[in-house]
């Protein structure tokens, strides 16, 4: 017998604990610092308890069960509901400082966006035909798909009626700024959610997020806010934080809390990282690694455990396991491009996902005019796995970390078969810390 392979084991942030996590056998527990040490130093006695949870095996029996949930994980995934956006337009009235599309070339004239009528039409008769047993929803996604002109909004009138004749939800990404204005028009579809971009309360969020040539977006956006949760749509918050603003994340959450946001069912946020995928960012200086915006958001709930009403930090797994009592599935997969994520743009071109939607050299094929897969590059992504990836297959996090996005490894070493790591356990040693204390703040 011996130590699982599996075994995440960190010491707990600001505490003379450990935490003990084996995402195969689904066993989590805080061990003391004699008990933590001891296993450190790779001692375990074949103890009995240790055993029963999957924490000391027998290496070929635990292999079985790899492979046992690698196949459930495969089969759940097969029958998962599948997110198809839909990017009718680049465009876009924001300049924000750190926009990483503001360098997509416009389709050229005469293209296929000269026929977006016929363009949306073929995106529907593909969804119809190549996902039809599929759980699904649409979701529209720009440059700013809420756009004032003629062609915006019959672009999304078109994607209002088209799911909701095939009783399918539509989800819109949006900055918000006239989303106020597209409400009577979004309440005739079965609306997922509308995500929303606020990077700070007014100072912070207008010195990120202006209007081209400049001016403040706050205003109509925290209205746009304010009349979706009136009009019954569910918001989704997100905030794209850097060293820039973080200081500032938590005026926006008493802003929000203020403002009666978190109350309502209705409303959740999400955060976002400001990350070297794209060519903008220049002043890397600015950027933040995730695990140095997880310290940060940790030494900001715990100055202010308030903060938690407007957003609970997921800290890898551990905001699960100690909400749910329970570990989540273990993942051997974290990225969802051409599994359950495809991108679908004006041009007639196939994406993996939103991350590479629109990029020079990352479509995958066509659904207008005509239809072209490129299946080569679709069964790479699809291949893409823990268990494909040569240097997550020996790795002791993978269960927990999934091998990251696909996007940002080809961006650093020029293939999606890489590795793109999560600092897992010092993420768990943070959120232990925070939600696994005797006085974790509710
Ligand atoms: S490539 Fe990255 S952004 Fe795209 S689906 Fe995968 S994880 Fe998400
Ligand atoms: S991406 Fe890195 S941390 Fe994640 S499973 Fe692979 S090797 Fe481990």
């Amino acid at each position: 017998m011996e130590l699982s392979r599996h075994n995440i084991l960190t010491k707990i942030h600001e505490r003379d604990e450990y935490l003990l996590v084996n995402l195969l056998s689904r066993e989590a527990d805080v061990l003391s610092a004699a008990e933590g040490a001891r296993l450190v130093g790779g001692e375990h006695r074949d103890d009995a308890e240790l055993v029963r949870k999957g924490y000391v095996v027998d290496p070929q029996e635990e292999a079985r069960r790899y492979r046992a949930a690698y196949l459930d994980f495969v089969d759940a995934r097969d029958k998962d509901e599948i997110q198809l956006f839909y990017v009718p337009s680049y465009a876009c009235n924001f300049g924000c400082s750190y926009c990483y599309q503001d360098e997509y070339a416009a389709p050229p004239a005469g293209g296929p966006a000269a026929a977006p009528d016929a363009v949306l039409a073929a995106f529907f008769a593909y969804v119809d035909d190549v996902f039809a047993e599929r759980r699904k929803y649409v979701t529209v996604f720009g440059g700013e798909p809420l756009l004032p002109s003629a062609a915006a909004r019959r672009a999304v009138e078109g994607l209002v009626e088209g799911t909701a004749r095939r009783g399918l939800d539509l989800a819109v990404v949006t900055n918000g700024y006239h989303l106020a204005e597209y409400l009577p028009l979004l309440g005739r579809a079965r609306i997922r959610e509308v995500q929303i971009t606020l990077d700070g309360t007014a100072k912070v969020h207008d010195a990120r997020r202006y209007l081209k040539g400049g001016g403040s977006t706050f205003g109509p956006i925290v209205a746009g806010v304010d009349a979706c949760l009136a009009a019954g749509l569910p918001v989704n918050l997100r905030s794209v934080l850097d060293r820039d603003n973080v200081e500032g994340f938590r005026e926006l959450a008493h802003f929000a809390i203020d403002r009666g946001w978190t109350k309502s069912p209705l409303f959740k946020t999400q955060i976002g990282r400001n990350y070297e995928l794209h060519h903008c960012q220049g002043e890397q200086a600015r950027l933040y690694s995730r695990l140095e915006l997880y310290q940060d958001l940790y030494a900001l709930v715990k100055a202010d455990p308030a903060l938690l009403a407007f957003h609970r930090p997921a800290f890898s797994v551990a905001r699960f396991l100690f909400a749910e009592g329970e570990l989540p599935d273990p993942l051997f997969d974290a990225c969802p491009a051409c599994r359950t994520e495809w991108a679908f743009d004006a041009s007639g071109r196939i994406y993996p996902c939103t991350a590479n939607v629109g990029k020079p050299g990352e479509s995958v094929g066509t659904f207008y005019p005509e239809r072209t897969l490129d299946e080569t590059a679709v069964a790479a992504w699809q291949e893409r796995d823990v268990a494909g990836i040569a240097t997550c297959r020996d790795c002791a996090l993978a269960l927990a970390c999934g091998g990251g996005c696909g996007a940002v490894a080809k961006n650093r070493v020029g293939t999606i078969d890489a590795p793109d790591c999560r600092p897992v356990r010092e993420l768990l040693a943070l959120g232990a810390g925070l939600y696994g204390a005797p006085d974790a703040p509710g």
